[in-house]
């Protein structure tokens, strides 16, 4: 059964505003598309397991929980956790296609695209190490007794699949079945009312990874940051102000709420509090007054007040308050 589902939504939203308001040319673009990449491949792997999980079934109860963010003796993400009356499995799910090459002590994985392109992910052999001691030191804290397993999977583990040996078992997604029976079940560890107890401290301690400010998550400075509103037809910057609505200088193109979206790009890539003078230059308006009142309407909280006051925005701002 399903328990908990990812939540890289919100990450994958500030990363694509990344890409959009940065020049191809900045140092952290090239890293930022491969981020984004990463980010859909594991939306799209948890997926792939979730049909799979809806499909096969086990002589035993347990739970799965994808996108856990825990803290034991440090921070540390765990893509997805199998939980059963015997054992936890850790499960590190690559969806990435390509001949992928991964060796035990190198910390990247290479994987070579036909067209001869070459991308490095992380190596997930060491990620995996990292995050059994981590979670280990949980469930030591906790006192929780369990065997923990660990395995990384690929959607498929076919010959375009190069690794060398290792203690954690390497497998596609279609021996997972296999995996999970054959291991040992001879003792029960959790009883119902145990794994329910184990269960409920997963899902308590897990806190939302929050990724924002991107600008300071990812080395970028605030001022590299293209600013203005964009248009949502042709994405060019060259959008006015007029009376009432945002217009497209380039394609003609008009919105009400072309500064929601932009404002909500401030928040997620340099800061959620914003001043009237950052605005004005963010969404390019000229007075303070137009500021104003753009900022009023949100309906959000601000502190401090005349020229100091600072309005605290929504990672994603509501069409309605416009
Ligand atoms: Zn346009």
């Amino acid at each position: 059964m399903i328990m908990k589902y990812r939540t890289d939504s919100l990450k994958l939203m500030g990363v694509e505003a990344a890409i959009r308001r940065l020049s191809p040319s900045h140092p952290q673009y090239i890293f930022l598309e491969g981020l984004k990449r990463q980010i859909i491949a594991g939306i799209k792997g948890e997926e792939l397991l979730n049909n799979f999980f809806e499909r096969v079934k086990f002589r035993f109860d347990y739970y799965v929980l994808h996108d856990l963010h825990l803290y034991s003796t440090a921070w540390f993400q765990i893509d997805s956790l199998i939980l059963t009356p015997y054992y936890a499995i850790i499960l590190e799910m690559k969806n990435i296609g390509g001949h992928i090459k991964i060796r035990k002590n190198h910390p990247q994985l290479e994987r070579t695209l036909a067209s001869g392109q070459i991308d490095y992910y992380k190596n997930p052999l060491a990620q995996v190490v990292e995050i059994t001691d981590l979670l280990q030191d949980f469930l030591e804290i906790k006192n929780i007794e369990l065997p923990i397993y660990r395995i990384v999977i690929f959607k498929d583990a076919n010959r375009s699949l190069q690794f060398e040996e290792s203690d954690i078992p390497i497998i596609g997604i279609q021996e997972l079945p296999h995996y999970i029976r054959t291991r040992p079940r001879d003792k029960v560890k959790l009883n119902h009312d145990q794994m329910e107890a184990v269960l409920t401290e997963f899902l308590n301690a897990h806190q939302d990874y929050n990724p924002f400010p991107i600008t300071s998550k990812y080395f970028i400075e605030p001022k590299d940051i293209v600013p203005g509103v964009t248009c949502e037809k042709c994405h060019s910057f060259d959008v006015k102000k007029f009376y009432r609505e945002w217009r497209c200088q380039k394609c003609g193109e008009s919105t009400k709420v072309g500064h929601l979206n932009a404002l909500s790009d401030f928040a997620m890539l340099i800061d959620r509090k914003i001043t009237n003078k950052e605005c004005r230059h963010f969404l390019q308006i000229d007075t303070c007054k137009q500021a104003s009142k753009i900022l009023g309407k949100l309906n959000v909280e601000s502190i401090g007040s005349k020229k100091k006051r600072e309005y605290i925005l929504n990672y994603k701002l509501d069409n309605t308050n416009n």
